[in-house]
């Protein structure tokens, strides 16, 4: 099964309200690294580790967790950043299987 890696993109920059988002998929990160972002003023960057994201469902957690980063402004794994996320895998899975694209 393919990924629509673009539909990804644009869920991830409708969550994010407008801001532009880029995902890097690297097989140079740490091993303890699943994921991680950059948020700038006007572009989100997500980096991939493709060591364990390899299929949709890795897609979904990932990007959940790096977007309620995002999201919370925040690298803690907190109370919020937890609901945060929490709201954000059916919210994503939601978009990228009912939307067309
Ligand atoms: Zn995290």
């Amino acid at each position: 099964m393919t990924i629509k890696w673009l539909k990804l993109k644009r869920i991830a920059e409708k969550i994010l309200d407008g801001k532009e988002v880029a995902f890097i998929a690297t097989t140079r990160m740490p091993d303890d690294l699943v994921a991680g972002t950059e948020v700038r003023n006007d572009a989100a960057i997500i980096v991939m580790n493709m060591a364990y994201v390899k299929g949709i469902e890795d897609v979904f957690q990932a990007l959940a967790h790096e977007l309620a980063h995002a999201i919370t402004g925040s690298a803690a794994h907190d109370e919020r950043f937890r609901r945060t996320m929490e709201d954000l895998v059916p919210k994503i899975k939601g978009m990228y299987y009912e939307e067309r694209g």
